[in-house]
C-alpha cells in the first residue's frame, strides 16, 4: 500500500504515471527518438525533462538534498516538539469537527501515549484508512499542540502485524511543483538500477581514498539505516567527495578540451595604424582616460592583435566607464578593416550607447565614408532595410543593438569584433546562440577564402564581454572555459561616494519629503519597484500604484512611468524626458537596471529592497552618483526581514565597492548561486564547492591534462556523463 503522500499524489497517480520499474528494453529509453506516433509526454515526463533529467545517468546523478528516516518507530510517549518521526499504532478515535473550522482528526494511541491527527483538507479516503480500531502508520512534523502533541496532514498507510519498515533511510530530491516526490523517488530508483556506472577513469588516477562511482551513489541514493546523517548531510562523508571530485573533474576536462579547440581557431589579426582611429577617437574624447581604463585597454589591443580568437570578460564597478573601453577597441578593429557589433540586454541601454557611441565616433566614421548602425526589435520597414544592407556592404563599421543583432536575418560583410555589454543579463542560450554566429560570420569577408584549403580554420570574431558585476578569479576560471578577465579597478575622478540608508516602509513620508528636497535643487530621482517574477501583472500594479501616488503627493511636478510592458516608442520617450531634464521623477519597474546614464540623477529610491539581489541593487544603485553631486541610495524594506535579506541591506549600508558587494553576495549565497541562474543549466557545479573543496579542485586541476593526454577515451567518457545535456554551457 502506498503511502498517501500530502494531497498532492493520490495512489492511483502513481500507478497511472509511474515510470516503468524493472530494466528497460531499450538502454536510454527516454533519449530515444520516438517511434512513429509520438505518446503525449505526462506531466511529471516532462517535468522530468524541464529539470535535464533525460538520460539515467542523468536521474542517477540527481542527488537527495536530504533524508527521511522510515527505519525506525518513535514510542508516541517520547515525541518531542519540532521532531520529524515515524509512529505506529491504533486509532481510537475519528471525526470530523466544523469548529473552528472544518477539519478531520484521528487519535493514534501506541500504548505510551495519544496522537492527535489533524488535516484541514481531506478526502473520503482519509476517513476510510483512519477508522476508529484500524492499525496505521504516520510520519510528520510533530507539534506541541495544546491538547498534548499532534502532526498536521501527516503521511500514512494502514498496516498489519508484520510490515516491514524500510530498509535504507528515505530520500528527498530536489523537485520541482509539477513533480510527485513520489513519482521522483521511482524514476531515480529505476534509473539507477538500469544506470552504466562502471568506473571510467583509470584507478591510478582516481583521488585516493575515494569509493568507486556505483558504490557511492547507492549508498547516496539509499542510505543504510545506521549511515550517519549528519556527514551525509553536511556532504562530507566518502560518497560525497567521490561525487564531488568527479563533478569538478569533469568541469576541468571540458574547460581543457574547450581552451585547446580554441587554440586550433583563428580570428583577424587587427593592429591599428599611428594616428588612426583609436587615436582620433581619444583626442575627441571631452575627458582623459582613467589608468584603468588605458590598462586594459592596452589588454585588449594585445589580444585584438593576435590571430587567435579573444575570449576576454572586462569588468568593472558601475560606473568605471567601461562603455569607452569598448568603443576604443571598437575603434582598433574598424581601423583594421573589419565590423564590430555591440549588443545591450535592453533596448534602453543600446539605445543609450548607440547615442554616446554616435557621439563620439559618427563624425570619425563618416569621413571615411562610414557610420554607426542602430538595429533592435523595433525598428521595422524602411529603417530597418536600409541598417541591414549597410550591414551587410560593410558601411556599417558598427552595429548597435538589442539580439536583434544575433538574429539569423543579420549578415555582416565582415565581423571582426563583438562586444556584449552587460553580459550576465543576458541567457546562456543567447550567448551561445551569438558565439554560434560568430563561428564563421567573418569568414566572407576574407580576401583569400575563395582559394581557402579545406582544412584551413575558418576566421571566427573576437568576442569582449562586459559586466558590472565582478566574478572572483578563481569562480570565473571555473564557471566559464578558457576566460581571459581584465578589470578596470578605478572610478573616473571627482566623484562623491553614495550614502545608502535603509529605511522600514512605514518611513515612506521622510522619504517623499527628501524627494521634494532634491527636485527643488533641480536634481532627479528614480524610484524602482521590485520585479516579482511570478507576475508581471502585480509588479506593474506596484509600480502603477507608487506613480500614483508620487503624482499625488507631488502636485505639479512632472513624475513619469517607465514598465517592461511600454511599447518601446513610448519607453524611448519617457526615457528621454528624463535624460533630457524636463522629467524630474521617473517611477520604474528594474527595466532600468542596467547601464543607464543620467548624471544629474542624484537620488534612488529602492522599493522593496528586500526582495532584491545583492547584485541587482548594486546595479540599481550605480544610476546615481555618475555626476560630481552627492547622490543618496534609500532602500525601502517590508519587515519583517530574513536573515539574508538584512545581511544583504547591511552589505549594501557598509560599502560601495562592487567587488567587495560580489564577496559578500558569494558569502551570502555560496558559488552554486552566484550566477544568478541555479536553475537547470546554469549552475555549473551543483555538488562542489569551489572553496570547501580546494583539495578536490587541486587534484581535479592535476589529473585533468594527464588524463586528456593519455587516456583520451575515458577523459571524452567522463565529460559525457557528467556532462552531456550541459557541454554547450560551458562553452558559453
Ligand atoms: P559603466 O562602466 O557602468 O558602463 P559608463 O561607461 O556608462 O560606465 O561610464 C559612466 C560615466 O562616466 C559616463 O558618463 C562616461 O562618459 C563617464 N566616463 C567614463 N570614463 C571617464 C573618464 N575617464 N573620466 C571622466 N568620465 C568618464
Ligand atoms: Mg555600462
Amino acid at each position: 500500500m502506498p503511502w498517501h503522500e500530502g494531497l498532492n499524489l493520490r495512489p492511483t497517480d502513481c500507478r497511472l504515471q509511474g515510470p516503468r520499474l524493472g530494466p528497460a528494453p531499450v538502454q536510454n529509453q527516454r533519449m530515444a527518438e520516438p517511434a512513429s506516433p509520438p505518446k503525449e509526454k505526462s506531466a511529471p515526463q516532462k517535468a522530468l525533462e524541464k529539470m535535464g533529467l533525460r538520460r539515467d545517468i542523468d536521474l542517477a546523478l540527481h542527488l537527495p538534498l536530504r533524508y527521511e528516516d522510515e527505519t525506525r518507530l518513535t514510542p508516541v510517549g517520547e515525541l518531542t516538539h519540532g521532531q520529524s518521526a515515524q509512529c505506529e499504532g491504533v486509532v481510537s478515535e475519528a471525526r470530523v469537527e466544523l469548529r473552528p473550522r472544518r477539519q478531520f482528526i484521528a487519535r493514534l494511541r501506541d500504548g505510551t501515549g495519544e496522537l492527535m491527527l489533524r488535516f484541514l483538507h481531506f478526502y473520503p479516503s482519509h476517513q476510510k484508512t483512519l477508522v476508529a480500531g484500524a492499525k496505521v502508520r504516520v510520519r510528520g512534523e510533530v507539534r506541541g499542540g495544546f491538547f498534548g502533541h499532534e502532526m498536521v496532514h501527516p503521511v500514512f498507510k494502514p498496516v498489519g502485524d508484520d510490515t516491514p519498515l524500510a530498509a535504507a533511510l528515505t530520500p528527498v530530491y530536489p523537485t520541482s511543483a509539477a513533480l510527485p516526490q513520489a513519482y521522483l523517488r521511482k524514476a531515480v530508483a529505476s534509473a539507477l538500477q538500469r544506470a552504466h556506472l562502471q568506473e571510467v577513469i583509470p584507478a591510478h588516477l582516481v583521488k585516493p581514498g575515494l569509493p568507486p562511482l556505483r558504490e557511492a551513489l547507492h549508498e547516496l541514493h539509499h542510505p543504510p539505516p545506521h549511515a550517519g546523517l549528519a556527514s551525509l548531510e553536511d556532504h562530507s562523508c566518502p560518497a560525497w567527495q567521490r561525487l564531488k571530485w568527479e563533478e569538478l573533474l569533469a568541469q576541468q576536462l571540458s574547460q581543457l578540451i574547450a581552451r585547446r579547440e580554441r587554440a586550433l581557431r583563428r580570428a583577424p589579426a587587427m593592429v591599428a595604424a599611428v594616428g588612426g582611429l583609436p587615436e582620433q577617437l581619444l583626442a575627441a574624447l571631452p575627458f582623459e582616460l582613467t589608468a584603468a581604463q588605458r590598462r586594459v585597454g592596452q589588454e585588449i589591443a594585445q589580444d585584438l592583435a593576435q590571430a587567435e580568437p579573444m575570449h576576454r570578460l572586462l569588468q568593472g564597478d558601475v560606473g568605471s566607464g567601461k562603455t569607452v573601453v569598448a568603443a576604443l577597441a571598437a575603434a582598433v578593429a574598424i581601423d583594421a578593416g573589419w565590423q564590430c557589433a555591440l549588443m545591450a540586454p535592453t533596448e534602453i541601454l543600446a539605445e543609450q550607447h548607440f547615442r554616446k557611441l554616435v557621439g563620439w565616433l559618427q563624425a570619425l566614421l563618416e569621413a571615411r565614408g562610414q557610420t554607426v548602425a542602430w538595429l533592435t526589435g523595433s525598428v521595422k520597414g524602411k529603417a530597418r532595410k536600409a541598417m541591414l544592407q549597410a550591414t551587410a556592404d560593410g558601411r556599417a563599421a558598427l552595429v548597435v543593438g538589442t539580439q536583434a543583432v544575433i538574429q539569423d536575418t543579420v549578415q555582416f560583410a565582415r565581423l571582426g569584433l563583438a562586444l556584449i555589454d552587460e553580459q550576465h543579463r543576458f541567457g546562456v542560450a543567447q550567448r551561445l546562440a551569438l558565439r554560434k554566429k560568430l563561428e564563421g560570420a567573418g569568414h566572407e569577408g576574407r580576401a583569400d577564402s575563395g582559394s581557402a584549403a579545406a582544412a584551413e580554420p575558418t576566421v571566427e570574431p573576437h568576442l569582449l564581454m562586459m559586466t558590472a558585476t565582478p566574478i572572483p578569479r578563481t569562480l570565473a576560471m571555473t564557471y566559464y572555459a578558457d576566460l581571459s578577465v581584465s578589470t578596470i579597478d578605478e572610478l573616473p575622478p571627482g566623484r562623491t561616494p553614495i550614502v545608502t540608508k535603509v529605511f522600514a516602509d512605514n518611513r515612506r513620508g521622510a522619504v517623499i519629503e527628501h524627494i521634494r528636497q532634491e527636485v527643488a535643487r533641480g536634481r532627479q530621482v528614480y524610484w524602482v519597484c521590485p520585479l516579482i517574477e511570478e507576475s508581471e501583472a502585480l509588479d506593474l500594479q506596484n509600480a502603477t500604484e507608487t506613480h500614483a501616488h508620487l503624482c499625488q503627493a507631488m502636485p505639479g511636478v512632472m513624475v513619469g512611468l517607465l514598465h517592461g510592458r511600454l511599447p518601446p516608442a513610448d519607453k524611448a520617450a519617457v526615457m528621454s524626458q528624463f535624460s533630457g531634464g524636463q522629467m524630474p521623477v521617473l517611477v520604474a519597474t528594474t527595466v532600468i537596471e542596467v547601464g543607464v546614464d543620467v548624471p544629474n540623477a542624484s537620488l534612488m529610491v529602492i522599493e522593496h529592497a528586500e526582495r532584491f539581489g545583492l547584485a541587482q541593487l548594486h546595479q540599481l544603485r550605480g544610476r546615481v552618483g555618475r555626476g560630481a553631486a552627492a547622490s543618496v541610495c534609500v532602500l525601502i524594506y517590508t519587515p519583517p526581514l530574513s536573515d539574508t535579506g538584512k545581511a544583504r541591506l547591511r552589505a549594501m549600508a557598509e560599502t560601495n565597492d562592487g567587488f567587495e558587494i560580489s564577496r559578500r553576495d558569494l558569502e551570502i549565497r555560496g558559488p552554486g548561486e552566484f550566477m544568478g541562474a541555479r536553475q537547470s543549466g546554469d549552475a555549473l557545479l551543483r555538488f562542489a564547492d569551489l572553496q570547501e573543496d580546494s583539495a578536490l579542485l587541486q587534484h581535479a586541476r592535476a589529473v585533468a591534462p594527464r588524463l586528456l593526454d593519455e587516456h583520451r577515451q575515458a577523459a571524452e567518457a567522463h565529460v559525457q556523463r557528467w556532462l552531456a545535456s550541459r557541454v554547450d554551457f560551458l562553452k558559453a
